[in-house]
């Protein structure tokens, strides 16, 4: 919660208005963990207040990504998902028929970045990589 309150204060310095209602949405969205769409933090804010709409959820989470609190990352025919840009990097499997998503840890990429610096005297950055497939379920309907 005190990582929280250095945020609403950044924001504040940032010389951001924080209305009580705007203030309650960024701290929505900071309680939000791992990937979270803006439907998502609507639902939770609404609990608290019926007075609400999207388009302040959405405006909020362009704010937080202009000044790199949030990224935001899309993958084909899904929402938009948004998560803490001081996650630890890792990287995600997703299926594109089904939506679901598998959570890499970044030393899955090792090898690969080994490889390139190798074969292409590449350092790669890997932040943050979604790899489109399909799962054994959806492969399994397929058949
Ligand atoms: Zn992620
Ligand atoms: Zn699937």
């Amino acid at each position: 919660m005190s990582h929280h309150y250095a945020t609403i204060q950044f924001l504040r310095q940032q010389g951001y208005r924080l209305t009580p209602q705007r203030e309650m949405v960024v701290l929505a969205i900071l309680d939000q963990e791992g990937h979270f769409t803006a439907e998502e933090v609507y639902r939770q804010v609404r609990r608290q207040s019926e007075a609400v709409n999207i388009a302040t959820i959405y405006r909020t989470l362009d704010l937080l990504c202009d000044l790199g609190i949030l990224t935001a990352f899309q993958v084909a025919g899904e929402p938009l998902r948004y998560e803490r840009a001081d996650s630890p990097s890792h990287h995600h499997l997703i299926c594109r028929q089904c939506g679901t998503m598998i959570d890499l840890p970044d030393q899955v990429l090792h090898p690969l970045q080994e490889m390139l610096l190798d074969q292409y005297n590449f350092a790669a950055e890997f932040r943050h990589i979604a790899i489109s497939g399909l799962c054994a379920r959806c492969r399994d309907a397929q058949t």
